[in-house]
């Protein structure tokens, strides 16, 4: 029998729940139909995800937490910015209300041209305040993982760093 190891590739099922309004509720879940499939020691997931998964056998389910700062990291206040309503009008000086609402996921872009996301947390007459901490971040997360297959990564996919074939890359 196949031990979850460094360098095998590993099938699981899982659930990730975190607290909100003092209740756990699920934040993620795998597909049915599609485990998610990784090579372990590859550092592809949370570092405590691969830990609580090693030596662990096909059947075997684990029960973890990871604290925030282990997972998507804690809030940074420094997170938190007020956006020129201007910069959201378009070229005829309006704001669609229908986007710019406070709940409502934005995707924004930095002069770099990397993409990230933040929340609306607040709109005045003039301003937007924006949320960018990471939605998962300042959260606890409550992991239920269930290994469904395990076997050793071709050299080939250790030479790639990823998974070919099902649930991976196909190429
Ligand atoms: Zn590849």
């Amino acid at each position: 029998m196949l031990l979850v190891m460094k360098n095998m590739v590993v099938s699981v099922h899982y659930e990730l729940k975190v607290e909100k309004d003092g209740e756990l509720v699920t934040a993620d879940k795998s597909d049915p139909s599609q485990p998610l499939v990784y090579i372990q020691g590859s550092g592809m997931l949370l570092p405590d995800f691969e830990t609580n998964l090693a030596g662990k056998v096909v059947g075997d389910t684990v029960q973890f937490k990871v604290s925030a700062e282990k997972g998507y990291g804690v809030r940074n206040d420094q997170d938190i910015v007020s956006v020129p309503l201007d910069s959201f009008k378009d070229k005829d000086g309006n704001v669609d209300t229908n986007v710019i609402k406070v709940g409502n996921v934005l995707p924004m872009m930095d002069d770099q041209g990397h993409q990230f996301q933040g929340i609306v947390n607040e709109v005045t007459d003039d301003t937007v305040v924006m949320d960018f901490n990471h939605p998962m971040a300042g959260k606890e997360l409550n992991f239920s993982v269930t290994v469904v297959d395990v076997r050793p990564a071709t050299a080939e996919e250790l030479e790639h760093g990823h998974v070919h074939g099902p649930g991976g890359h196909h190429h």
